[in-house]
């Protein structure tokens, strides 16, 4: 658990308030028990599709791709959630900045914590419940997987506490620890202020280009009639500085402020049912997310810094301050090849400049050849500074370049890599269709439609027509474990139907 997740909710799963269905589902987070065999794991996914073979194994069998994106009351009151009831809000105050839930309920209204802590809240939030207590005072809410009582809000209590919401924005029920921008209208990652620290970076490198390196090198051209200088067209260079400059923000910004491919977690205090028809557990099953309350599908992950499952999960990406992932792969990648270019452009430029300045610089005839260079430098500090600091960048970036020019080519993920799932050659590699067909699926297969509302700036009116009901925990713990869920009919991502399982 990271310092991320905690700045929104702690907590457990093991507690009282949140009876599981009776399936013993223990977390597969950092685990395969009960996993069955990888190599039956890997026959399986290839032909789980009703005796069909799969032709993408990234196709998620448990959360089809939906055919048009969700309106904020279909990601929020989900068939897949039925005990929700009603959405509470949590309004953190200065005096009251978070708040816990409880094991238990109180009893007569007392706030004292008899039953223990399931879990902080620590900001403002909507959160579903799914019952009360006897007296109607404390109701069960849950966030992703954890789930805890917390007390209504008394009209006579001047602190904070729960209140029904009647209507509420998306982003303020949702779970992951995204940054919304323009009153939620745009939703970057977790590490929204690391992707200002990279615009700042890109912004402050191609003032230097533009303001500092091109014109030197112009300069020298029209001085300096030595051919060395002329086989590169400052015109080329300037406008291919611009193309890519234009191109790396673009792509930059699309990466951060695209879904990557989020699987939206289940909140309830029931656990997601074992889909028994679909291989379980191990680097290529279904794995249960504890957080998020799903069996999410292979090749997905949890990311700790987002605090959300994301489909083909590549890696979370620190300087574009979100997930990379099923949807935005493509364009973290053609960001790379932008940056990579304009690196290598002002690296060259800065050589050239760096050449014609030592060859030109006045030496006595005792000067060694360090000393000769440091005079050179010295002329052209911040041009010689920049240009070791963007020589180092190019080096960086054309390795994880190639980096991801490799597992594109093998049809891996960062995340399968580095676990190296497929390494010991026990496991065959579905998604692998050859050299050519990995990358053709890589950037031109249509971009999933997003599992989120378009607009999480949106709002859920909830006219809450039945009256709350208490929590029944003995029903809910006797809910059968369905073997084979419905799955929603909905077209998956080659076209086919679904199938109801
Ligand atoms: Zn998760
Ligand atoms: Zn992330």
């Amino acid at each position: 658990m990271t310092s991320t997740f905690r700045r929104f909710f702690t907590g457990s799963t093991d507690s009282n308030a949140a009876p599981a269905n009776g399936n013993g589902v223990k977390s597969t987070e950092d685990d395969s028990n009960g996993a069955i065999p990888s190599t039956e794991a890997t026959r399986l996914l290839g032909q789980i599709n009703n005796g069909q073979d799969v032709e993408d194994p990234g196709i998620d069998l448990l959360h089809p791709v939906p055919e048009k994106s969700p309106s904020v009351k279909e990601l929020y009151f989900n068939e897949s959630n039925p005990t929700v009831q009603r959405y509470y809000r949590f309004a953190a105050t200065p005096i009251t900045p978070i708040v816990a839930l409880h094991k238990k309920p109180g009893t007569g209204g007392s706030a004292i914590i008899q039953s223990g802590v399931t879990g902080l809240l620590r900001r403002s939030t909507v959160v579903p419940s799914h019952g009360t207590d006897e007296s109607g005072d404390w109701i069960l809410v849950s966030v992703g997987g954890r789930s805890g009582w917390a007390r209504k809000k008394l009209p006579h209590q001047h602190f904070s506490g729960f209140t029904l919401a009647d209507k509420f924005q998306a982003t303020e029920a949702w779970m992951g620890n995204h940054a919304f921008l323009c009153k939620g209208k745009v939703m970057l990652g977790s590490d929204s202020p690391s992707l200002f620290f990279t615009n700042f970076l890109l912004l402050v490198g191609y003032a230097l280009q533009f303001a500092l390196v091109i014109p030197t090198l112009l300069k020298i051209q029209e001085e300096d009639p030595n051919p060395i200088y002329h086989y590169i067209s400052v015109d080329i260079v300037f406008w291919a500085s611009v193309a890519v400059a234009i191109l790396a923000f673009v792509f930059l910004w699309v990466t951060a402020v695209m879904d990557p491919g989020i699987i939206p977690p289940v909140s309830s205090p029931v656990k997601a049912p074992i889909p028994h028809h679909l291989p379980i557990g191990g680097p290529l099953g279904y794995r249960y997310c504890s957080t998020c309350n799903i069996f999410r599908p292979p090749r997905s992950k949890h990311c700790n810094s987002c605090n959300v499952c994301v489909s083909e999960f590549d890696h979370h990406c620190p300087w574009v301050g979100t997930c990379i992932g099923e949807r935005n792969y493509r364009f973290f990648f053609m960001f790379l090849v932008n940056i990579s270019i304009m690196t290598i452009l002002t690296t060259l430029c800065s050589m050239l400049i760096f050449l014609h300045t030592y060859l030109g610089v006045e030496i006595d005839e005792d000067t060694t050849l360090l000393g000769h260079i440091w005079k050179a430098i010295s002329e052209i500090k911040i041009i010689f500074v920049f240009g070791s600091f963007t020589l180092l960048c190019a080096w960086s970036l054309v390795s994880l370049l190639l980096f991801h020019g490799m597992i594109i080519s093998a049809a891996q993920t960062t995340n399968e890599r580095v676990r190296g799932v497929y390494s010991a050659g026990s496991l065959d590699n579905l998604a692998d269709k050859g050299c050519w067909r990995n990358w053709f699926r890589a950037f031109c297969k249509p971009v999933a439609v997003t599992r989120l509302p378009k607009d999480m700036s949106d709002t859920a009116e909830c006219a809450y027509s039945e009256e709350e009901t208490v929590w029944d925990e003995d029903a809910h713990a006797a809910v059968e474990d369905p073997t084979a869920p419905t799955i929603n009919t909905s077209k998956n991502k080659n076209g086919a139907d679904a199938q109801e399982a």
